[in-house]
């Protein structure tokens, strides 16, 4: 069987951890599969090339920024390659473009459209474990890219499907996906199984425990993934397709995200064409707009409300700024200081009143309440950024997830 193993930067922080998944390589290998490991910049690493391009450069250029921070996969996948021969195996490490990961020129948050593979399986074929870089490719004009935060879970993931894995495994500093951030909710219970949508749901409000584009991949290509801890032989968790027992409980995690920002625009006119001259240039600058409310017209004026990720904040607070001054908006106001809460379950199909249970909790404990969303399967509230693990907290009690008493947590 052909095995894709990702291991995340905690997992080649250092070289000893490099050496230990040296070892769990070259036992798959020795169990009989090809072995294909994707790797991610040793912990912190990524953070530290980032701070650089920010301390020579207040905004750097996204295609210079790319160059510099897809270094630290070039480190550790030429230490693992080392670590394996050094422990007797044979290994050949790969960047994005000796593999051919073509991805789009959309720097910093590139998608991947093809992976080639050819010399992944030629050297499988010679019986040696390939060590892959995560997180990079290269545009069609050879120019290097990165996948955003958390991208080589998406490399992982694209690799087994483009190479036909028999199976995917996460490899991280947690033992599987749990029903909310185990460091935030210390009550929180490991998922033996979670539905792609759930998972897609959960990262996409904010478990980073997987790149949301990594479960789209698994989904799209039907790769059945398995979220592990590189410090213990548990099982995990299994991302896979919907089975019918999922549907018994109605809520089945809770996320945090508190890489939030609000913007409010006070007294905006209330006529046609103004909503499009705010966002338009928000995504023209490149900054993504997640939830947005518009109040009840208050004499042809009402005030517009959305949040962006809280690195644009400053650069959507000077576009938005541009485009209130010409449209005559009364203010903006933005909040750094915000964090989303939200709860995910497809059990919530069939149930009604999740909603009113969410508010009923975060008013219990003094919650405010600033904005709302919600999905078929998710309710999401924007808070402020103080309440945050208490919500999570209150939340997780108040739908019944917590455990029965709470052990010591396996892991890292
Ligand atoms: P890696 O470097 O291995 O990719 P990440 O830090 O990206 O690891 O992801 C693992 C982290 O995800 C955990 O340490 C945990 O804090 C966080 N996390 C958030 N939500 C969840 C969840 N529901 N289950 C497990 N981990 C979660
Ligand atoms: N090293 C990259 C990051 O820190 C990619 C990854 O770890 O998945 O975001
Ligand atoms: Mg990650």
């Amino acid at each position: 069987m052909l095995v894709v193993q990702k291991y995340g930067g905690t997992s080649v922080g250092d070289l000893d951890r490099i050496r230990r998944v040296a070892r769990r390589c070259l036992a798959a290998r020795a169990e009989g599969h090809d072995v294909v490991a994707v790797v991610s910049a040793m912990a912190g690493e990524t953070n530290r090339l980032l701070a650089l391009t920010h301390a020579i450069h207040a905004d750097p250029d996204a295609r210079e920024q790319d160059v510099v921070v897809a270094t630290g996969e070039q480190v550790s996948v030429g230490l693992l390659a080392l670590a394996i021969q050094a422990a007797g195996g044979s290994a050949v490490s790969f960047l994005g473009h000796q593999v051919k990961i073509v991805t789009d020129s959309a720097f910093a948050r590139a998608r991947i459209q093809s992976i080639e593979g050819e010399r992944i399986r030629a050297a499988l074929g010679q019986g040696a474990i390939a060590v892959v870089a995560g997180f990079q490719g290269t545009d069609e004009h050879g120019n290097l890219t990165t996948l955003g935060r958390g991208g080589s879970d998406t490399t992982a993931v694209a690799v087994a499907a483009a190479l036909g894995a028999g199976a995917c495994e996460i490899y991280t500093d947690v033992d599987g996906v749990y029903t909310a951030d185990p460091n935030v909710c210390p009550a929180a219970r490991k998922l033996d199984r979670i539905a792609y949508e759930e998972m897609l749901e959960l990262a996409s409000v904010g478990a980073k425990v997987l790149q949301i584009r990594s479960v789209e991949f698994a989904m799209k290509y039907r790769v059945p993934v398995r979220v592990r801890s590189s410090f213990s032989d548990d099982p995990g968790t299994l991302v896979c397709a919907e089975e019918d027992s999922m549907e018994s409980v109605v809520v089945s995690g809770i996320a945090l995200d508190r890489n939030e920002a609000k913007i409010a625009l006070r007294s905006v006119p209330d006529v046609p064409g103004v909503a499009g001259r705010i966002f338009t240039p928000l995504a023209e600058a490149n900054v993504v707009v997640d939830m947005i409310v518009q109040n009840v017209s208050r004499g042809r004026r009402q005030d517009l409300t959305f949040t962006v990720a809280r690195a644009d904040l400053a650069r959507a607070a000077a576009v938005v700024g541009a485009a209130a001054g010409a449209l005559g908006v009364r203010g903006v106001d933005t909040d750094g200081k915000v964090a989303k809460v939200s709860v995910v379950g497809v059990g919530m199909r069939n149930h009604s009143g999740v909603a009113a249970r969410m508010f009923q909790v975060l008013a219990a404990e003094g919650i405010n309440i600033l904005l709302i969303s919600t999905s078929e399967i998710k309710i999401s509230c924007v808070i402020h950024e103080k309440y945050a693990e208490l919500a999570v907290r209150a939340l997780h009690t108040a739908f019944g997830l917590d455990r029965a008493e709470p052990a010591a947590r396996g892991g890292a």
